[in-house]
């Protein structure tokens, strides 16, 4: 299956992350730290993503790709 991850040098960081919003397995978490979800960026929970590839779809800065 393939896998997705967040490109944390290209992630707006936003609290609003589009992508996260719409992972139906919440897998795309905030990494931890920091005065609001998002600020220190997301990563893929691996042992919750399903592969399906619509987080890739609606980031607004492609941060989000195959890994
Ligand atoms: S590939 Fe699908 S299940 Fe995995 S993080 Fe993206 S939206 Fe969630």
């Amino acid at each position: 299956m393939r896998m997705y991850t967040v490109d944390a040098s290209v992630c707006d960081r936003s609290p609003a992350c589009p992508a996260r919003r719409v992972c139906p397995k919440g897998a795309i978490v905030p990494r931890p730290g920091g005065p609001y979800p998002g600020y220190n960026g997301y990563e893929v929970d691996e042992s919750r993503c399903a592969g399906c590839g619509i987080c890739a779809r609606v980031c607004p800065t492609g941060a989000v790709t195959p890994a």
